[in-house]
Order: C-alpha cells, then sequence, then structure tokens
C-alpha cells in the first residue's frame, strides 16, 4: 500500500544501482540498459560541473530521477529526469539525444530547456499569464510538468547553498507557479512539502518558530496521536470496519495559514493534528464516517463530501472535524487507499493503473481543461487562480505567427470571428496545422489554423450550437437578426404594395402626398422601412395600416374584402415561413417540431444543464421534466419523447434554493449580499426559524444554467455559518 508520507529529502551518496533497484520495485520490466545509458549520458555531460553544495552536478540529476521514482512514473520521465539539464548546461543538442534515447525523451528535456526560459513576472496581476505559458507547456506533454516539478523540489531541498537574495526569489517563484500548479495536478505529497520548503525560506522567523513549538510537546503530542488512533481503531474494529487510522502534525504551511487566516497565535490553534482513516471501499467510508460520528460529537458544517463531488483536480476524501477524546477539535479524513493514492500523488496515479500513450495524456490535460471551460473574463480567472488555479482557455496561431487565446472548446469558427466579422461570416471551413478540419472541430493549444471563406457563404442558426465564444455568438445572432429584419422588410413591402395595388394605388403616388406620415404617426414608427419590417413581422396587419390611410379608407368596397382574403393567405404563407427559421424564443428543442407550446414541469422546474425529457401532456403541449423526474418514470414511454435545451436561447430560470444556517443576526442580508455580489439575481426570500438556534431560508433565484446555479450553491455554502444548501 501506498500509505507512508513520501519522503522527497536530498540523497547525497544515491547511485544508479539504487535508482535501478527502485525502478524495479514497480516496473519489473524496465529497460535497465536504457536507464542506465541516461546516467552515463548524464554523467560525462556534467562532468567537471558542480552545484552550489560543492557535490558533483550528477547528485542533482540523480535526486531528480529518484523524486519521479516516488511518484511511480514511468522511464522515459525517470530518464528525462536525469537528463534535463544537458541541453541547458552541457551544449548538448535535442537531436543527439533523441538518435540515443527516441522521440518522447528528447521532447521533454527539449520542453523543460524551453519552461526554464520563459520569464515569470511576480506581479500578482502576472499569476495567470504565468500559468497559462505552464500550461501551454504541459499540454504537449504532462510529463515535462513532473520533471520540472521533481527539478523544482529539489532546487527548493537544497536552497540554503544560494544567496539569501536567490533564495527569497526562488521561493517567491516556487509559491507563485509550482506550489500552485502541482495543486492544480492533484499531487499533495509535492504541493506540501514545496509549501513547507517556500515558508522556510520567504518567513524564516515564522517557520523557525513552528518547527520550533510543534517540537516542544513532540512526547506529549506523540501519544495523545497514539491514543487518539488506538481509539479510533477499535471503534472501527467494534462495527467490523477493517481499516488503518494515522494520525501526525499539519503541514507548517498549513498550520501558519490557518494563524492567518483566523488571526490566532499557535497557542490557541487545537486543530493542528490531522488524521486519516484508510479503508477498502467506498461503502466502508460512509460507514467509518457514521462511526467517528456516533462515537464522537462532529462540529456542525465542517462535514465535506468530496467523494460524492471530487475536487477538480480528482481529489476525493470524506472530511469532519470532531471533538476528539481529550476534548480537542481534530479533523480527519476517511477515504479508501486507491483514493489516498491519487491524493498523495495526484495525475501521477494515472500512469500506474492504466499505460496511456502520450495521445491519452493530451485528453487527460483536456479533460483538466474543460471544467474551467467557464472561466472568461481575466478577474473572474485570477480569482479562480487564486482559489485553486483553473485554466482558461486554449492558444492559436495565425498562419503568420500571432498568437490568439480562445476559451476552451472553441472551434475555428470562434478563431474566424475572432479575426473578424466579415471572416467569421464568410467561414466555411479551415486548415489546422495544415489538415482541413471540419467547422466544429475542437482547438487545441499550439494549434496553426488558417481559415478558409467563400463569398456565397452565410452564417446559420446551427452555427450558435458549434461556438463557444460570446464574441462569435454575438455576431452570429446580430447577423441573423439583421437577415431576418431585411427579408421582413422585403416580404412587408411586397404585401403593401399588393394590397395598395387592389385600391388603385402605388407606392410612389402614397410618397408624394401626406396620408403616409400620418400613417408612420399613428403606428409610431419613423420611415416607411421600419412599416415594411412590423408588416412583415406580423406586428402590423396590412388590412389596419390600409385603413389608417385616409384617402384610401374611403375607397374600400364590399368587393375588396375578397381580396384581401387572398391577401392575407398569401401574407401567412411568407410569414410562416419566416417565421419557421426563428424559434429563438423556445427554451428547448423538440426534434421534429417546429412550433410547439412547451412548459417546464413546475414539479422538477428543470434548467438548461439538467438532463430533460419532453412529456406530452393531454391538449397542453409538451411539458418538460428532469429526466429523474417522478412524472417522467410514471408516464407511459410512448408519451416521452427527446429534447434538447436550445442554446440560443439565453432567458433566465427561476429556482428556488433552501438555506441552512445557524441563526446569526444579519445572516440573511450577508447571504443576499452573496447571491447579489455573483450577479444573480433573487426573485424572493423567505426566512423561517428552525429548532436548535438554526435558520431556514428559500430564495427563489434567477439562472441563466446549471452551472451558474452550482456556483450559486457553492458560494454560499462557503459562507461562515452556513449548513447546507440545497435546491428544491
Ligand atoms: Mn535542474
Amino acid at each position: 500500500m501506498f500509505s507512508q508520507h513520501l519522503d522527497f529529502s536530498h540523497e547525497r551518496d544515491l547511485n544508479i544501482d539504487e535508482l535501478v533497484r527502485r525502478v524495479k520495485a514497480y516496473m519489473p520490466d524496465a529497460d535497465e540498459a536504457l536507464l542506465k545509458k541516461g546516467y552515463i549520458f548524464a554523467e560525462r555531460s556534467h562532468l567537471g560541473q558542480k552545484r552550489s553544495s560543492g557535490e558533483p552536478y550528477i547528485v542533482h540529476p540523480v535526486n531528480v530521477a529518484a523524486t519521479l521514482i516516488k511518484l511511480r512514473l514511468d522511464l522515459d520521465s525517470i530518464i528525462s529526469g536525469l537528463l534535463h539539464d544537458v541541453v541547458e548546461d552541457c551544449e548538448v543538442e535535442p537531436e543527439e539525444i533523441e538518435k540515443e534515447f527516441g522521440t518522447d525523451i528528447a521532447q521533454i528535456v527539449v520542453g523543460l530547456t524551453k519552461i526554464s526560459k520563459i520569464k515569470f513576472k511576480t506581479r500578482e496581476e502576472n499569476q495567470a499569464e504565468n500559468f497559462r505559458k505552464m500550461v501551454v507547456a504541459m499540454a504537449k506533454d504532462l510529463r515535462v510538468i513532473m520533471v520540472k516539478l521533481a527539478d523544482r523540489m529539489h532546487n527548493m531541498r537544497t536552497l540554503q547553498y544560494v544567496s539569501e537574495e536567490k533564495q527569497k526569489k526562488i521561493a517567491q517563484e516556487t509559491l507563485d507557479i509550482y506550489v500552485p500548479l502541482a495543486s492544480r495536478l492533484g499531487i499533495n505529497s509535492v504541493k506540501g512539502e514545496l509549501e513547507d520548503l517556500c515558508l522556510r525560506f520567504l518567513h524564516p522567523d515564522v517557520y523557525y518558530r513552528l518547527a520550533e513549538k510543534v517540537s516542544m510537546k513532540k512526547s506529549e503530542r506523540e501519544s495523545y496521536i497514539r491514543d487518539t488512533v488506538s481509539i479510533m481503531y477499535e471503534k472501527l474494529q467494534e462495527y467490523g470496519v477493517k481499516g488503518e487510522v494515522m494520525g501526525r502534525p499539519k503541514h507548517f504551511f498549513s498550520i501558519y495559514k490557518k494563524m492567518i487566516s483566523r488571526g490566532v497565535d499557535f497557542e490557541q490553534l487545537h486543530d493542528v493534528l490531522a488524521f486519516r482513516i484508510m479503508v477498502g471501499n467506498i461503502t466502508e467510508c460512509y460507514k467509518s464516517l457514521g462511526i467517528i460520528h456516533s462515537s464522537f460529537i462532529p462540529i456542525p458544517g465542517r462535514f465535506k463530501d468530496y467523494i460524492a463531488i471530487p475536487k477538480v483536480n480528482n481529489y476525493q476524501s470524506l472530511h469532519t472535524t470532531v471533538i476528539g477524546p481529550k476534548a480537542e477539535r481534530i479533523e480527519i479524513q476517511i477515504r479508501t487507499s486507491e483514493m489516498d493514492e491519487v491524493a498523495e500523488t495526484g495525475v501521477a496515479a494515472h500512469w500506474k493503473y492504466k499505460e496511456v500513450k502520450s495521445e491519452k495524456k493530451l485528453d487527460w490535460v483536456e479533460e483538466l481543461l474543460e471544467f474551467n471551460r467557464n472561466v472568461t473574463s481575466n478577474t473572474e480567472f485570477l480569482d479562480a487562480v487564486k482559489n485553486d488555479l483553473d485554466i482558461g482557455g486554449v492558444f492559436i496561431f495565425t498562419p503568420t505567427g500571432d498568437v490568439k487565446e480562445l476559451k476552451y472548446g472553441a472551434t475555428p469558427l470562434d478563431f474566424a470571428f475572432s479575426i473578424h466579422t466579415e471572416v467569421g461570416v464568410k467561414c466555411i471551413g479551415a486548415k489546422v496545422n495544415g489538415k482541413m478540419v471540419p467547422l466544429k472541430y475542437r482547438l487545441k493549444s499550439g494549434d496553426t489554423v488558417e481559415v478558409l471563406t467563400s463569398k456565397t457563404q452565410t452564417p446559420s442558426k446551427d452555427w450558435l450550437k458549434i461556438v463557444k465564444t460570446s464574441r462569435a455568438k454575438t455576431k452570429i445572432k446580430q447577423w441573423l437578426l439583421k437577415v431576418e429584419r431585411e427579408k421582413n422588410q422585403e416580404v412587408g413591402e411586397d404585401i403593401f404594395e399588393k394590397a395598395l395595388r387592389i385600391y388603385g394605388y402605388s407606392i410612389g403616388r402614397l410618397k408624394k402626398g401626406t396620408d403616409l406620415d400620418k400613417a408612420l404617426r399613428d403606428f409610431n414608427v419613423s420611415n416607411i422601412d421600419e412599416l415594411y419590417i412590423h408588416i412583415g413581422s406580423g406586428k402590423f396587419a396590412v388590412k389596419d395600416v390600409i385603413s389608417k390611410i385616409p384617402s384610401l379608407s374611403k375607397n374600400l368596397e364590399e368587393s375588396d374584402d375578397k381580396k384581401i382574403e387572398e391577401l392575407d393567405t398569401y401574407y401567412n404563407k411568407l410569414h410562416s415561413r419566416v417565421k419557421k427559421s426563428a424559434n429563438k424564443d423556445n427554451a428547448v428543442l423538440v426534434e421534429g417540431a417546429g412550433d410547439v407550446l412547451v412548459r417546464m414541469g413546475r414539479c422538477c422546474n428543470p434548467i438548461p444543464g439538467d438532463p430533460i425529457l419532453g412529456f406530452i401532456t393531454r391538449g397542453r403541449g409538451i411539458t418538460i421534466h428532469k429526466a429523474d423526474c417522478n412524472r417522467v418514470q410514471e408516464s407511459e414511454m410512448n408519451r416521452q419523447l427527446e429534447v434538447e435545451w436550445n442554446d440560443a436561447f439565453t432567458f433566465k430560470h427561476p429556482v428556488n434554493i433552501r438555506v441552512i444556517t445557524h441563526d446569526r443576526p444579519g445572516i440573511l442580508s450577508h447571504i443576499s449580499k452573496k447571491i447579489g455580489n455573483a450577479g444573480i439575481n433573487i426573485r424572493s426570500a423567505i426566512a423561517k426559524s428552525l429548532p436548535d438556534q438554526k435558520g431556514s431560508f428559500i430564495f427563489e433565484v434567477e439562472v441563466k444554467d446549471f452551472s451558474e446555479l452550482l456556483k450559486t450553491i457553492a458560494a454560499i455554502e462557503s459562507m461562515e455559518y452556513v449548513i447546507g444548501v440545497t435546491r428544491v
């Protein structure tokens, strides 16, 4: 099992035989000869070079390789770790590495050399940019970043040998860039270790004081840990759960963060210990939680279920805080051993479970990126960076070498609209890296895109389903609207002319007199074209318009009725054709049906993003329910039909959320403010007191879709005194 805390300490006397032994321990079939060849190549290249510590340089790449082995990465990564500095420091040509070790290793080493040349900006505003640069490097091969993190780990481990100025600079860069990166990739063992090292070099006073405090009551603490572990272990045994219980002091950096966020000193911090229960499967996780909660008093609001809802970096675990056996608050994490491995080594764990080719690794990065596709604005992005380092977009190259950044999931069509609207509306396809791709192809970072256009091309409504960027969406909608107006104008003019002809009149003749101006005034439109548009769209009936023109209305004769009827038929035909092409008023698209009455089921109130089903009701059109709604389950199969959300429909949907809180004065206004700050409109709020000093609030909020609802719920959940938030 992988339960032991990974130790990344500098190993002075590590040699190639020991590396081989460690690799063979988990990869018995690894190519030993190639590994040795990598070592000899590195040793020869670095011959005569020394580290700041005075040690031969080869000690560094060997330790980097050792870290990669601890994370159980593949052989290519480990050999790349041995060779990572030879291109930069020893003037070895990449071609030589490729010849000796193959394309993959050569590309990883070249990627690492590139990263070392990136000029990271230190100001906070540029964090997002820094991170994006790293992502571009990572998108090629995730192993580049893994080796880079291992490299940084060893440099931080041996930072005491460089000047103080350099210590601070490197530690700050590590905290700004590499720590968030390790966190985003879910490699908590590396993250925790790097954080503590950063603290040591950035705030040595804090670090050494904490170290002293933690070691001062060491034996007392250790016996407390031992006792608590054995009590928890016995409780689990009692209920037949087989598991492992561990306890240890938290990382210094997380203690330091707690001290700052709570504004208290070390003595006042009680929860400096972390306990972990590891069991065989998910059922046992929840069972263990029940046992712990019935044996100790849980602190309300501190329970988090990351098993049901994993963090974006795939971290899974149950978290809870209870009053421990000595009346101290203790934090407990409950997880399976597999989850524990993912928590410690993050993405690295993926290499262990399945043999993935480098193509697959790219997919994985994309999955990672996709979690954050909703993040668009720069401020929003920075917030995300501060939280848990999220990723925003893809970088695309024009044939002339310019770089454009687009939202994740963007298509060649988005790219075309980002160049110019005229290029967008005429776009018929694109060549990506020299190959033809369909319009809905998803662009990847590093793609070079050449847009193909045609003079006869025009946007269609389907494009709205393809594009991802709001710019492209807006431009397409504007274009469609313009086309619709033009069409309406044409239809309106045609009908109006025909109507005039029935009365022996013409537009030219009408324009000469004052009758037309009067009609325009009566209908409150500024010119005749606008009048046509409204006639064409069906807003004004042509009969009504005629009746407002004095010189015509007095000529009205009985015999003209039939002609007007003809006109109506003609008009309806034209009009219905126009109408069919513009059903952006429906939230839901029903396959094979044009304009049907669609209503949202009151029982489950679906919003965009929810899986849905249509349900044909007698005489009331189609009702939309969530796919898991009881009404759908009960209804006959032949009355169900497949429907999908209409992306072109952008209205807000009302939805109710219930918030349970501890009773605190002003809590309602705090929550309202939080919702308002998220840009969400509150329609109504109901407050109620519950027994046990609790409050219950129901807010009716208006959201665009499910993801906006989730964001709102998450924002409220993060508030102090909030116990739970549910959609009702
Ligand atoms: Mn290095």
